[in-house]
């Protein structure tokens, strides 16, 4: 499984997620700090789950998500290097 990592919008070293705080079950606001000390930059982020790419095993009925369209899906097979935004970059 691949993991993701932040990448600074400036100078493009990683991000670390100094910390986070939950707005709601599906939406996660995380402030951020770039690793390279000679650019320092901070940003706010948000995380947000928007689809339901496969039901679960284990529904939690108060859990109300659109399914994703096939589209989506089809985006989300496809290699990562080819559909990844610039803020994440795929490292193994
Ligand atoms: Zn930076």
């Amino acid at each position: 499984m691949s993991t993701y990592k932040l990448i600074c919008p400036h100078c493009h070293k990683s991000l670390r997620i100094r910390t986070s705080v939950g707005q709601h079950v599906f939406l996660r606001t995380a402030y951020l700090q770039c690793t390279n000390e000679a650019c320092g930059a901070t940003f706010r982020a948000q995380f947000e789950i928007t689809h339901e790419m496969s039901p679960s095993g284990m529904p939690n009925p108060t859990v109300r998500l659109p399914v994703a369209p096939a589209a989506l899906r089809r985006d989300a097979m496809q290699n990562p290097n080819e559909t990844q935004l610039d803020l994440l970059e795929a490292t193994a």
